[in-house]
């Protein structure tokens, strides 16, 4: 008996195996063709993304995967810790893959082609009328994939599940209301200040080679590996791949060199998560990450916590300024870090400060919540976010496209439940990151220092490694001693802010 569970076991992982391989097969194609492909390569590549994603899609979903996963959980306990673990999360893919009926998912693919297609166009005319009809029928559909998946009476609990495991309409609802009482206050008491950040980044050229070279540096001596991985340009910034073939990207503006700096190292805390996870158990769930919420803790913790800090700047801003001294000629370490701790009321998320974004997403949950409880319908939209945003952040959009409701390409590819997991990162990053204080008192001078090896050993130990082995929640209490929550967050944004803004 224990020999054919150990079989089934192994037949199982190998097959799962060949569906990892043909997604980084395909994770390969799309960054080529987004960082090399000439334009009139799309449609063939277009051909080789769907059969690669179709070979993947049959694998995961064979009977013989539903056989295998049925005898491996009956006998359970022939199976080691991690094994079960490992099962647990291939059973949890295939019913995901095989809980939607074809012609749904079909309807669903051509609904989110139209909705994209349209949105495009809707965002720079700003008119959200012309939007409106494609995303009610992608709603729709998407409320009979919440179906399809099942849930406990809240449909958009299916859909947040696909992002974040775990994580629910209650839980989030709770955490972000503790944040809007924090953040909304301390925001207009930044904004208001005395202190006021002098920069004008603009009137300078900070040529993309010089920015390209600092990242390179950069990054390297954080920790990033270059043996396994890169660095390369793109219109859109991502990190893709895994062990030993971790593909960043980012994009240079010349005139705000902040925005390349801090997006190379957000990607690289992504790819730092990717290249720490167990060489052991590769292609297995085991050496996946997480949670899109656990991925985004880690890129934000180096980006704002770590590479914000004025520690961090102490150690390369003399660096920063041997490549640039012209252009930031007068401007002390310290004007830079209030620089690149700008807070404003802004209308973009992408462009908004680490204090504001939580309200951008917080907004977005709402609605998306409300809209799949039937709360509000899809032409409530318009009029619902700008009385948010109007409420969190005081500030109105001039029109519904690019600064307002038709801004992101989330609900046009029908991503919904995707935008709390940013959230949830830097929440899980403020957890994490007081206890690895608490466990390593002389982390900021180390930083100081440039000094990173034992902070990214921290994060080995205590999250890459373990891929998908815990629960969110698990994870967070064997790392910090307790589920996720808000606290630790809101005192680190109460402290960075009030102490940069002498408030
Ligand atoms: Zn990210």
């Amino acid at each position: 008996m224990a020999s054919d569970i150990r079989d089934s076991y192994q037949e199982l992982t190998k097959v799962f195996k060949q569906y990892s391989t043909l997604g980084s097969i395909s994770s390969v194609l799309q960054w080529d063709m987004q960082v090399n492909m000439p334009p009139k390569g799309a449609e063939k590549r277009a051909n080789e993304l769907a059969l690669v994603s179709g070979l993947a899609h049959e694998r995961l979903t064979s009977k013989r995967v539903g056989e295998l996963i049925e005898t491996c959980k009956s006998a359970n306990g022939a199976l080691g810790e991690a094994e079960r673990a490992n099962v647990r999360e291939i059973s949890r893919d295939y019913d995901r893959a095989t809980k939607v009926p074809q012609e749904l998912v079909e309807a669903l693919s051509r609904q989110r082609s139209l909705t994209h297609d349209v949105w495009g166009r809707a965002r720079e005319k700003a008119d959200f009328g012309m939007f409106a009809p494609e995303l009610e029928k992608l709603v729709e559909l998407t409320k009979q994939l919440a179906e399809a998946y099942g849930h406990d009476g809240t449909p958009y609990n299916a859909l947040i599940d696909e992002y974040e495991a775990g994580a629910t309409v209650a839980s989030l609802t709770k955490m972000f209301d503790e944040m809007k009482v924090v953040t909304v206050p301390l925001a207009e008491k930044v904004i208001n200040s005395k202190v006021k950040a002098k920069f004008a980044f603009e009137k300078n050229r900070f040529t993309a080679e010089k920015q390209k070279a600092f990242g390179e540096t950069l990054i390297e001596k954080i920790g990033f590996d270059k043996q396994g991985g890169r660095l390369d340009t793109s219109i859109h910034p991502f990190c893709s791949g895994g062990l030993g073939d971790v593909r960043l990207t980012t994009r240079y503006n010349e005139h705000a060199p902040q925005q390349a700096i801090f997006g190379i190292i957000h990607e690289m805390g992504h790819g730092l998560y990717e290249q720490g996870v167990a060489k052991e158990t590769y292609g297995t769930p085991l050496s996946e990450a997480l949670s899109y919420g656990i991925h985004e803790s880690q890129s934000r913790m180096w980006e704002n916590y770590i590479g914000r800090s004025l520690e961090f700047w102490k150690c390369f801003y003399p660096q920063l300024t041997s490549v640039f001294g012209n252009e930031l000629a007068g401007m002390s370490v310290e004007d830079w870090v209030l620089a690149v701790n700008h807070v404003e009321r802004s209308l973009v998320r992408v462009e908004a400060d680490e204090l504001t974004y939580d309200l951008h997403i917080i907004l977005r949950f709402e609605i998306e919540r409300d809209l799949f409880a039937g709360v509000i319908s899809v032409s409530d939209l318009p009029k619902v976010w700008n009385q948010k945003i109007e409420a969190y952040l005081g500030i109105t959009p001039p029109n519904d496209g690019k600064e307002g409701v038709l801004q992101d390409v989330h609900w046009s590819g029908g991503s919904f439940g995707y935008f709390p997991s940013y959230s949830v990162g830097n929440i899980a990053a403020g957890q994490l990151w007081k206890k690895m204080h608490a466990d390593m008192p002389t982390m900021s001078a180390k930083i100081e220092k440039g000094e990173f090896a034992d902070i990214l050993a921290w994060l080995r130990e205590h999250v890459h490694r373990h891929g998908r082995r815990y629960s969110r929640d698990d994870l967070m209490k064997m790392a910090t001693g307790k589920p996720l929550g808000t606290q630790d967050y809101l005192s680190y944004l109460e402290e960075k802010f009030s102490s940069l803004y002498q408030l």
